[in-house]
C-alpha cells in the first residue's frame, strides 16, 4: 500500500512503555513483523507501522508529524509542553486517549532524615531534578524560592552525593527510593501513558484507522476487568441478586425448563468477580455459578 495511506506510531524503543504498548496493540488485533534493524516494525493486518525511538522523543515526533500517532507517558509530554511554552512555544501535540499503562508519579522526596513539614520547607533547599520545567511550575504557584539542580539521570542518588537536599522523581513502588534513603513527600504530577496524535489533518484512510484503533483500544480497557457470569437463581431472589453483581447493566434472564421458579442469570460484570461475590451470590440462593472472562467487547 502507499506510504501516505499507512499510520506510523511512534513506541518507546526499550523501557518501562515497551512491553505494554506492544501488548495494547496486539490487544488491538496487530500483527506485527519487525524489521531487521529493529527500528521499525509493520503491521501485516493493518496500515500501522511502528517507530521505535527514545520515550523523550516522542512527543516532538508527533508535533512534528514524522509520526502520526504516539504512545508516551504524561509526565514526558507536560515536561515537553512547558518547556515549548518556556521558549514562547506552544505544543500541538493532541491527547486521543488516557490508557492504564505506565503508572507512576513525580514526586518530591526527603532524605530519612529531614523533616518535611508542607511546601514551606522546601524553600531555600537544592531540588535535583530531570523534570525541571514541572518542578519550576509547581514552586512558582506555590511560591516557593528553591534552587533546581537539573540532572539527566540517577537523581536518587544527587542527595547523598551533596548535590542536592531533596529531589523530585517518578515513583511506583516506592521501593527505589527507599533503596536509597529517601521518603515520598508530595505529589506533583499522577501519570500514566497516553495516545497522542499529529496536530496536522490525516489522510481519509488513516484517520478512519484511527478511529478503528480507538474503538479497539476503547474496548480493551473495558474487558480488562469484565467478566461473564452465569448462574442458577430462584425466581424470588432475582432483586438481591442482581445487586450483587458488580457493574452490570441488564443481565438476561431465562426460564429454567422444568423448574418455574428457577432462572438462569448470564451477566457481563464490568468489575472483577471476586470470591466474596460467589459466597454472598450462593447465602441468596445461587446454584451452578460460572465466571469466564471476557476477551472482546464492542458496545
Ligand atoms: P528512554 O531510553 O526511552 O529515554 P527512560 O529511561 O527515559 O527510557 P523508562 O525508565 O523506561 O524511561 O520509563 C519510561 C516511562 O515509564 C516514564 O517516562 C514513565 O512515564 C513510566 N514509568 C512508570 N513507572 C515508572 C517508574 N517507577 N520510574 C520511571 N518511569 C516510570
Ligand atoms: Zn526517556
Amino acid at each position: 500500500m502507499d506510504k501516505e495511506q499507512r499510520l506510523k506510531l511512534a513506541v518507546q524503543k526499550s523501557g518501562r512503555l515497551t512491553d505494554p504498548s506492544l501488548d495494547l496493540l496486539q490487544r488491538c488485533g496487530l500483527k506485527l513483523s519487525r524489521g531487521k534493524d529493529q527500528l521499525m516494525g509493520f503491521g501485516e493486518n493493518m496500515p500501522l507501522d511502528i517507530l521505535f525511538v527514545r520515550d523523550d522523543d516522542i512527543p516532538d515526533l508527533v508535533q512534528e508529524d514524522v509520526c502520526d500517532l504516539g504512545l508516551v507517558g504524561l509526565n514526558v509530554l507536560e515536561e515537553r509542553r512547558l518547556e515549548l511554552a518556556a521558549r514562547g512555544a506552544q505544543a500541538r501535540f493532541e491527547v486521543l486517549r488516557k490508557l492504564d499503562f505506565g503508572r507512576c508519579r513525580l514526586s518530591l522526596a526527603v532524605p530519612e532524615g529531614m523533616s518535611f513539614e508542607g511546601v514551606g520547607s522546601l524553600r531555600g533547599k537544592r531540588i535535583a531534578t530531570t523534570y525541571p520545567f514541572m518542578l519550576e511550575r509547581f514552586l512558582r504557584e506555590a511560591d516557593i524560592k528553591a534552587e533546581i539542580v537539573t540532572l539527566s539521570g540517577a537523581v536518587e542518588i544527587a542527595p547523598r552525593l551533596g548535590r542536592a537536599d531533596l529531589v523530585c522523581d517518578l515513583v511506583s513502588t516506592g521501593s527505589t527510593l527507599q533503596a536509597n534513603h529517601l521518603r515520598e513527600a508530595l505529589t506533583i504530577l499522577e501519570s500514566h501513558a497516553v495516545l497522542i496524535r499529529t496536530p496536522v489533518a490525516l489522510a481519509p484512510v488513516k484517520s478512519e484507522w484511527v478511529e478503528r484503533l480507538l474503538m479497539r483500544i476503547d474496548g480493551v480497557e473495558q474487558v480488562k476487568e469484565s467478566k461473564y457470569i452465569m448462574l442458577h437463581a430462584p425466581r424470588a431472589a432475582l432483586p438481591q441478586i442482581r445487586k450483587l453483581l458488580p457493574g452490570s447493566e441488564s443481565p438476561t434472564i431465562i426460564p429454567l425448563e422444568g423448574s418455574p421458579e428457577r432462572v438462569v442469570i448470564h451477566a457481563v460484570c464490568r468489575e472483577n468477580v471476586f470470591w466474596e461475590t460467589l459466597e454472598s451470590l450462593k447465602k441468596a440462593g445461587a446454584t451452578a455459578i460460572l465466571v469466564l472472562p471476557v476477551e472482546k467487547m464492542l458496545a
